[in-house]
């Protein structure tokens, strides 16, 4: 890590809490749009199947084959079917409750802030996430994470997803940072980690679910300090 100058972060299930906030806000929509007096499902029930519906229509849009839009409204429309209810209208009001509400919820992963302020003052920070880029903006302001990062790059400004090396080449520009000074901290194998260093930059995956592989891997974000305060000591 000797070399890093530029730190980038992602956002979702790095350091805002996806799985905890979007939960908690399905589980709210459930009962605002009284989904359990529509369909016989439970309500988590109902949000397994919405995360399960989420994740595969995710990957449609990443690969570019649906589009933002449509992928608002078809997880849920896909959801409600599933549980009989075949109503567009329904699921187009739920999709856009969903990306209003959900954002606005601040659960951090744990160690997230702590890290930040280690890391604040001796890296510029930027967040590099394929999140949509005004829902992202939300996120990080409600959930008090703005302060911390110089750039928010998204794959909608670069107009490429991760892990697509023009979405890193867009972000070294941005930031007037080469590659083998930049270090991607993420989540996603694939995704953060594989595609930064297929582009030359240093990663660390933020792996709580231990995945074996053989690239730098941390189970708590505070673990990712040692690995770098103290080289920014020097
Ligand atoms: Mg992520």
């Amino acid at each position: 890590m000797d070399k890093v100058q530029h730190i980038y972060f992602d956002l979702d299930h790095t350091l805002w809490d996806f799985e905890a906030n979007s939960r908690e806000t399905l589980g709210e929509l459930f009962d605002q749009f009284e989904i359990g007096q529509l369909c016989k499902a439970k309500k988590s029930e109902f949000i397994d199947r919405y995360v399960h519906l989420n994740n595969k229509y995710w990957a449609l849009y990443r690969e570019n084959r649906i589009s933002k839009a449509r992928l608002r409204t078809v997880r849920f429309e896909s959801t409600l079917k599933d549980f009989g209810i075949a109503n567009k209208p329904l699921s187009r009001a739920i999709g856009k409750k969903y990306v209003d509400l959900c954002p606005t919820k601040t659960k951090l992963n744990d160690g997230a802030i702590e890290l930040l302020n280690l890391l604040k003052d001796k890296y510029p920070l930027h967040i590099l996430s394929n999140g949509f880029h005004e829902v992202q903006l939300v996120k990080l302001a409600s959930s008090g994470l703005d302060v911390y990062f110089d750039h928010v790059i998204t794959s909608e400004m670069a107009n490429a997803k991760k892990p697509n090396p023009r979405i890193f080449q867009f972000a070294n520009k941005k930031c007037q940072a080469t590659a083998d000074e930049s270090l991607m901290i993420g989540d996603n194998l694939e995704i953060d980690v594989r595609g930064a260093v297929d582009f030359g930059w240093k990663a660390i995956h933020y792996n709580p679910s231990k995945i074996g592989h053989e690239l730098v891997s941390v189970d708590s974000l505070m673990d990712i300090s040692t690995l770098l305060v103290e080289r920014g000591d020097k």
